[in-house]
Formats: structure tokens, sequence, C-alpha cells
């Protein structure tokens, strides 16, 4: 059983109007995921930065949309998860979807918005996507700033509401700003830095920081975050779960494979079929107790409720 913290499905159905059910465009859709060891998958609403400002909210709201209209209502076996109840009651042929956010850019500066979000069922709020916004600076933003005055309001809620602070994307200081002020912290889609230089990649003091704080990481599988040089495999991996562990991050480690939102190919992890090749490799590298803890049962346990 595996539970995947990470992917951009909605954000595809909403450009291109595909089909949930079998689309060949997609890397999660309904027929492999009923195939795949995965048990509970996420499903982020991510609204592009080229959608005008104006509109950035109206567009989210869609991808909640897409969310219950395509996701859930149609499948009587998809059941919406909002507590860790709801992942422990699924019966055998169950599977579990999570709404999630990345990116607080579509609520301005309206903490309404978040309260929205909130009622609607997300259950992980990622600060930034890679730019600035109200919040904090991503990644990506020269300026690197932390959190500001609104995104601690913001985690606040988050904490009040149970809800997963998620600080894949946000800047260097953002990230420790955040992950002191944040009651659930995790980070659903990043490697280990020493491994793939990637700047979203979390260094060591990031993942001391994440396991001090009783957070949560998922390994990506985005070629760029798995190695450096060419030809990334799902055997690359292997060697950031290791690493992980060596840092001491058994009880903080996930998935999250970004699965439609990655830029490219890695070998042998196109879709969520191929969970089966991670769970062949994973007793060379783990205990079969830390593979537990690591497919799903750190998750279920840290998972906000
Ligand atoms: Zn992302």
């Amino acid at each position: 059983m595996i539970i995947d913290a990470h992917c951009d499905v909605l954000l595809k159905i909403w450009e291109r109007n595909i089909s949930f059910f079998d689309s060949e465009e997609l890397q999660v859709n309904y027929v492999n995921w009923k195939k795949s060891p995965v048990k509970v998958q996420c499903f982020a609403i991510f609204v592009p930065e080229e959608v005008p400002e104006e509109r950035q909210f109206h567009s989210a709201l869609e991808m909640v949309n897409i969310f219950y209209k395509k996701i859930i209502d149609p499948y009587p076996d998809i059941k919406m998860i909002r507590s860790k109840e709801d992942i422990l009651s699924l019966k055998e042929q169950e599977k579990g979807a999570i709404l999630t956010l990345e990116g607080c850019h579509s609520i301005g500066r309206d903490i309404s918005k978040m309260e929205t979000f909130i009622q609607l069922g997300v259950k992980a709020v990622g600060l930034t996507w890679n730019q600035s916004n109200a919040v904090a600076d991503g990644i990506l933003e020269k300026r690197g700033a932390g959190v500001s005055s609104f995104g601690e309001e913001i985690i606040d809620l988050l904490n009040k509401a149970k809800v997963w602070t998620d600080l894949s994307h946000i800047s260097y200081k953002g990230f420790f700003d955040a992950v002191e002020l944040a009651d659930y912290p995790m980070a659903s889609h990043s490697n280990a830095k020493k491994l793939a230089s990637h700047p979203r990649n979390l260094d060591d003091r990031q993942i001391h920081k994440l396991i001090e704080k009783n957070g949560w990481i998922g390994v990506t599988f985005e070629p760029d975050f798995i190695k450096d040089g060419p030809n990334p495999s799902y055997k690359d991996v292997f060697y950031h779960i290791d690493y992980f562990l060596q840092m001491g991050a058994e009880k903080c480690l996930g998935f999250g494979s970004d699965f439609d939102g990655t830029t490219g190919p890695t070998l042998r992890l196109n879709n969520q079929l191929d969970y089966d090749y991670l769970l062949d490799g994973l007793p060379h590298f783990c205990s079969r107790e830390q593979i537990e803890y690591i497919t799903h049962r750190n998750f279920i346990e840290k998972f906000p409720d």
C-alpha cells in the first residue's frame, strides 16, 4: 500500500479537458490507479502563473470542481479523504483521494479564500510555488524573503484547521520561518540536495529540521530532482531513500511522485503502476518495518486530525 502526496492531474484535466477514466495523457488515471499499489493519492490544485491575478481564485475553484465531478462523484470506489479515520476505514477495493493546494497565489491577500479551500476539503497547503506571493517568496524569487505577516496568519489558520503546511517550493528563508510556525510541516515532493542539486531539493539542514519538527517528506520522481546527470532511473530513487534514512528520516519519509507535473521521463516511473518496481527494490535498501513506514504509515500517523 502506497500513499502518494502529490500529482498534477487536476491541472492537466483543466488544461486539456481529458477523461480521468483512462486517458493515456495522464500518468494517474482511474484504470491504472485501480491496478496499482497506490491506495491514497493527493490531487493538487495548481493555478499556472500565466492566469491573470483576478482569474486565479476562479481557476482554482474550477479545479476543485474537476476533483469532485471527475474523480470523486463518478466512482463509488474512490473516497474523499478528510481525516485519518477516512484512510483507515478504506475497504479492500477502495481508493482514497485527498485535495491539496499548491501555492497560495490564488487567494491573493484574502484569508477568507483560504477558509473556503479548507471548507472544500483541502488538507495540505503549499505556501508558494516558485514565485513570490503575499504569503512568502518561492524558491526561484531572487529576493529570497521569508514568510510575511499575512503568511503567519495563514499558517496559524492551517494549524487551527489541522491542515498540513507544505514547504516544497518555498524560499530557503521561508522554509525556516514556516517550519517553526507550522504544527504540521511537510515537503510533499522534494528530494535530497546532496544527490541532486536542484534548488527545490532539501539540504541537510532542512532535512534535520523537518525530522526535528516531526514533519513529513515525499520523495519525488521528477528527473531533475533525482539526478544531475543524464538518464535518471527508478534505481536513483533508492539512493535518495537510503540517504534520507541515513539522515534519520525513517519516521518522516514517504512518496510524492509529482506524476502529471514532471518535465521529463524517469526510467520505469511512468505511472502509478510503476510503484511496483520500487516495491520490488525497496527490500534491498530497507527493513520490512521501514518499508511499511515509508510507503504509508508515516503519512497516516502524521495526518493532521
Ligand atoms: Zn510542485
